[in-house]
C-alpha cells in the first residue's frame, strides 16, 4: 500500500512538474523556425561579418594588435546585431610570437659525395621556443609513436626527433582521429627532450592533400629542456620519411631548422560580450559563442571566425524577428581559446562570482560546415526528452542529438554543473584547414555557414521556450 501511495505521489509530482513547463507546440515552433531560416538565408549578415573579420583583420592570436582590432570588430558586430548591452571582460593571456619566417632544410649526401639540399615546409608549434637565429643542425631520428621512442630512447640524444604518426584515414568522425594524434603535438617535444633530443619535428595533424604545415598549441614539461618544436606539411613529412627509410645510412642526412619564436610576458585581452535581457527570467542566461582569437598563419575563417559570426547571427535573427526571449541571451566571443583557454576560464569565474544561473551554453567551434548534429552534456534520459525537437530541425540539416558534451570554451561552465553543448557540423574538411595557411574565407561556404546559424538560432529558441 505504502509503495502504491509512493508511486502515485511520484506520478502526480511528475505531472505537476510537466504542467509547469510550456506545452510543446510543434506547429507554432515549426513556423517560427521557418522564419528564422528565411531571415538568415535571405538577409543573413554572418558571411559579410566574416568577410570583414578575415579580410581586414585576419590572423588574431592572443596578445597581437590584430586581436585588439578584432575586439573592436566584435563590439561593432554585436551592436549591428541589436545587442542591448555590450561589454568587455578582461583577462591575462599568454603572448607567444612567431618572430619571423620558419625554415628547414634537408641535406643528403648522394652518389658518394654529392650534397643535395631541399627545403622543408614547416611551422613552429604555438608556445614553442625557437631555435634562435643560428638554427639547429642535426641528424634525424624518426619514430612512429611514443612507444617506439621509449624503446629506442638511447638513440635520441643530440638528434631531432621526428614523429611520423599518421592521421588515421579510417574513422569517418575526424575529431576522434584528431584527439588521438594531437598528443604528439602537445607532448611530443617534452617526451623527446626527456631522452636528450635537441629539437622536435612532427607530421602535421591533418589528412590534407596539400603541403601546408598545421600549427597548434604544445606544452613543455619543466623537468626537461625546452626544445624547439615544429610541424611539417604532409608531403615533406613523406619526403623526410622516405629519405630516412631509403638511405639506410642516416648519418648521410641531416636537417637544419631555423625558427625565431618567443614567449613574451602575459598581456591583457578581453572576452567580447553582447546580450539581450530576458523578459521573464533575466537572471538566467543562455550563452552562445565561439572564440575570437586565431592562429597566425591564416585568417581564422573556419577556426573560429565562423563560430563567432554564427553566434552573433543568432542574436541578430531573434531581434530581427521581434522575438522577446524569456531568458537573457548572451553572445560571448571568447579570448585565447587556442593557446590558454583563459577567456573561457574568466567567463566561468565571473558567472560563479556573480552567482548567475546558466540555463544553457552553446558553442560553435568545429567549422562553418553543413550542420549535422548537436551534442550536449545531458544524461540519456534527459536527452531523450529533447528528441521531438530533432524533427523541427531536420529540414535544416540536423538529424541527431548526442550526449558527447560541449566544446573547450564552455567546458569550465560544464565543470560548474551547467548544461552545455556544441554544434557538430560535417567534419570531413575541417582538418584540411585547421591551424594552417588554408584557413581562409575562400574555404568557407556562405550557405553552409548560414545553415549552421539557422540551427543554432532554432535550438536557442527551443531552449528559451521549453528549457531542458
Ligand atoms: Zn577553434
Amino acid at each position: 500500500m505504502n509503495r502504491f501511495l509512493l508511486a502515485l505521489a511520484l506520478v502526480l509530482f511528475s505531472v505537476a512538474g510537466f504542467t509547469q513547463r510550456t506545452a510543446f507546440s510543434p506547429k507554432e515552433d515549426s513556423l517560427f523556425i521557418r522564419k528564422i531560416a528565411d531571415e538568415i538565408l535571405v538577409n543573413g549578415k554572418a558571411y559579410a561579418q566574416l568577410t570583414v573579420l578575415t579580410k581586414t583583420i585576419g590572423a588574431r592570436l592572443s596578445g597581437s594588435l590584430a586581436y585588439c582590432r578584432a575586439e573592436i570588430w566584435g563590439q561593432q558586430a554585436l551592436r549591428d546585431a541589436g545587442a542591448g548591452k555590450i561589454y568587455l571582460q578582461p583577462c591575462m593571456v599568454p603572448h607567444w610570437v612567431r618572430g619571423g619566417v620558419d625554415s628547414a632544410t634537408l641535406t643528403t649526401l648522394e652518389n658518394g659525395n654529392q650534397l643535395k639540399m631541399r627545403s622543408l615546409n614547416i611551422l613552429s608549434l604555438g608556445n614553442s621556443l625557437g631555435t634562435g637565429p643560428s638554427g639547429i643542425h642535426a641528424q634525424v631520428m624518426m619514430v612512429r609513436s611514443f612507444e617506439e621512442l621509449r624503446k629506442r630512447s638511447a638513440e635520441a640524444k643530440g638528434k631531432i626527433v621526428f614523429y611520423n604518426y599518421p592521421f588515421d584515414a579510417r574513422p569517418v568522425e575526424t575529431f576522434n582521429v584528431y584527439r588521438d594524434a594531437v598528443r604528439y603535438r602537445v607532448q611530443g617535444a617534452a617526451e623527446a627532450a626527456r631522452y636528450g633530443a635537441i629539437a622536435m619535428l612532427m607530421r602535421s595533424v591533418t589528412n590534407a592533400s596539400d603541403n601546408n604545415p598545421h600549427t597548434g598549441m604544445m606544452i613543455y614539461n619543466d623537468s626537461f629542456p625546452k626544445i624547439p618544436a615544429s610541424a611539417l606539411g604532409l608531403r615533406d613529412a613523406d619526403l623526410l620519411a622516405g629519405t630516412l627509410e631509403g638511405s639506410g645510412r642516416p648519418a648521410q642526412m641531416s636537417v637544419y631548422i631555423r625558427t625565431l619564436a618567443q614567449m613574451l610576458p602575459d598581456t591583457i585581452a578581453h572576452n567580447v560580450i553582447g546580450e539581450i535581457r530576458g523578459s521573464l527570467y533575466p537572471d538566467q542566461v543562455i550563452t552562445v559563442g565561439g572564440h575570437l582569437d586565431s592562429w597566425d598563419p591564416a585568417e581564422g575563417a573556419q577556426d573560429d571566425g565562423a563560430g563567432c559570426v554564427q553566434s552573433i547571427e543568432v542574436l541578430r535573427v531573434l531581434n530581427a524577428l521581434g522575438y522577446k526571449p524569456r531568458h537573457s541571451i548572451r553572445v560571448v566571443l571568447f579570448a585565447n581559446e587556442e593557446n590558454g583557454l583563459r577567456g573561457a576560464k574568466k567567463y566561468a569565474d565571473e558567472i560563479k562570482a556573480k552567482n548567475e544561473k546558466v540555463l544553457f551554453a552553446l558553442e560553435s567551434d568545429a567549422g562553418g560546415f553543413t550542420p549535422r548534429c548537436f551534442s550536449f552534456t545531458l544524461r540519456p534520459d534527459r536527452l531523450a526528452r529533447l528528441r521531438p525537437w530533432i524533427r523541427l530541425l531536420q529540414p535544416y540539416g540536423i538529424y541527431e542529438f548526442t550526449g558527447n558534451g560541449g566544446g573547450a570554451d564552455v567546458a569550465p561552465l560544464a565543470d560548474q554543473g551547467a548544461t552545455v553543448g556544441e554544434l557538430v557540423p560535417d567534419s570531413q574538411r575541417y582538418f584540411d584547414y585547421h591551424h594552417s595557411r588554408s584557413d581562409i574565407l575562400e574555404n568557407v561556404s556562405k550557405r553552409e555557414l548560414e545553415l549552421g546559424a539557422v540551427n543554432m538560432a532554432a535550438l536557442i529558441y527551443l531552449v528559451d521556450k521549453y528549457g531542458f
